[in-house]
């Protein structure tokens, strides 16, 4: 059975890097019928929040990114959150000292500095030098019983380790590219080398999926692995994102962080699945996938060894698609937190779903909905372009004939509008931008925007005499 976890530090919204591990987890997890694991690694206590994850979780939600396992929904490795598991780490830690894997080190940060700056001059690894390996356990714990500091190392014996790895083969890490480790800090809290072993095996892990800034980290974990007689899961390390430019990506590039792309009005289909393509293809190339057609086609094996490069204005295009896919009500729902514009409890519900519906096409967020239907709540003045336009010598027929035609009307049909532009083509003369543009501007005050015939049925024909007229006031004569 496939166990895969997604393990964030509660630091603050869920970065594009991010999401898309838990998303390739997520993915994986159910294309195999395994189980979707979320932990929270919280041991860092200044950085870690309830907030922050809070809003973890809220982040996940919105994206239906739902865990089998983890925080509010128990499991039956619970707890989930590492300041849950402290005593656990203890015990293992004692474990690796009684055993001889682990050493208690009392060497001061100062000493150590000093250390470290001696083998940099040299042109040395910056390593320990492993002064404290030959305190015996018995003595440690006397001195620590008399009020010393003491870290934990990890003792490495060993000269290499392989790390298998599914996307990148097989790799050998030298240890004297770090030397004996620290695994539990002079405070007494255990770092994130040492917890995250513990916790993916007594989790039954079968794969770490994470990013491969993690790369370097593995060797150590497996080195605890093996001291501790767990069995080693399966590693994949996906290549990092970048940003248009092909530097990492960041905050100057654009949004990053998934609530920024929730409050700039991308739906939540659209960014799983612009997401799942980030380092990832369909083996058909298909690109418009649902999440089960995600799940159904996921494997690992497809995951690009290189980096993967965020393009924003694909990410638009594909959110457009998915608004251009959902029915009135559905757009309504999403976009209403969006609309500013008209106060949406006091307006007629039907009619602005109406509204919201007629400029589906024009849009890639809901962000945009707002500028989009605007001239159904207000006529804006128009620019001289505009104003040369209606004053060229058929305008105010074409302005007066529309009137006459819609006065008495109560409810005017995309038909009847048809109808009646035809009739003041043959009237008056004007055609193309001398006739619809001038009538959009006698109706919007703009020369874009919505579709007229959706316009002209939608804005109430009250409302379209009342901004005809003004418009009429405003041409010399
Ligand atoms: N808390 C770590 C992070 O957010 C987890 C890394 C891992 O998946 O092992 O980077």
């Amino acid at each position: 059975m496939v166990r895969v976890r997604f393990a964030p530090s509660p630091t603050g919204h869920i970065h594009v890097g991010n999401v898309r591990t838990a998303l390739f987890n997520y993915l994986f997890s159910k294309n195999r019928k395994g189980v979707f694991v979320l932990r929270i690694e919280d041991t860092d206590l200044e950085r870690s929040s309830i907030e922050n994850e809070n809003i973890i979780y809220e982040d996940l939600n919105w994206l239906g990114l739902n865990w089998d396992e983890g925080p509010n929904k128990g499991g039956d490795y619970a707890p989930y959150k590492q300041t849950e598991r402290v005593d656990i780490y203890k015990k293992y830690i004692d474990d690796l000292l009684e055993k001889g894997f682990a050493y208690y080190c009392f060497c001061s940060k100062e000493e150590l500095e000093q250390e470290r700056e001696k083998n940099l001059k040299e042109g040395k690894n910056p390593i320990y030098s492993g002064k404290c390996r030959n305190i015996s356990l018995e003595e440690a714990r006397q001195r620590i019983a008399g009020g010393e500091k003491a870290a934990v190392r990890f003792k490495v014996d060993e000269s290499e380790v392989k790390v298998k790895d599914i996307l990148k083969g097989e790799i050998d890490f030298p240890t004297s590219m770090f030397g004996d480790f620290i695994i539990v800090r002079p405070d007494g809290v255990p770092v994130y080398n040492f917890v995250v072993v513990v916790d993916d095996a007594l989790m039954n892990i079968t794969h770490v999926i994470r990013g491969d800034d993690h790369l370097n980290n593995t060797p150590k974990q497996i080195l605890i692995y093996k001291a501790l007689g767990f069995s080693i899961p399966e590693f994949a390390h996906i290549p990092m994102i970048l940003g248009p430019d092909h530097s990492k990506l960041s905050k100057r590039h654009g949004d990053t962080s998934v609530n920024q792309f929730r409050e700039n009005g991308y739906l939540p289909d659209a960014f799983f699945n612009y997401l799942a393509l980030l380092g990832w293809s369909h083996p058909e190339e298909k690109e418009i996938l649902t999440k089960e057609e995600l799940i159904d086609a996921f494997s690992l094996n497809r995951i690009s060894k290189s980096a993967a490069v965020f393009d924003f204005d694909k990410l638009k295009w594909m959110n457009g698609v998915y608004i251009r896919e959902k029915s009135r009500d559905e757009l309504f729902e999403l976009a209403k937190p969006f609309v500013t514009v008209a106060d949406t409890n006091s307006v007629d519900e039907e009619w602005l779903k109406d509204v919201v519906y007629s400029v589906k096409d024009k849009i890639t967020t809901l962000r945009e909905v707002d500028e989009q239907i605007k001239i159904f709540f207000e006529q804006s003045s128009p620019d001289d372009e505009s104003m040369e336009l209606l004053n060229l010598e058929t305008s105010p027929l074409v302005l007066q004939s529309y009137l006459n035609e819609i006065e008495g009307i109560s409810n005017l049909t995309a038909d009847k509008y048809k109808e009646v532009t035809k009739k003041i083509q043959k009237d008056t003369g004007a055609k193309g931008k001398a006739l619809f543009m001038v009538l959009r501007i006698g109706l919007t005050g703009q020369r874009t925007g919505p579709d007229m015939d959706k316009i002209a049925t939608l804005l109430p024909v009250s409302e379209q005499v009342k901004r005809i007229r003004y418009i009429l006031g405003l041409i010399k004569r």
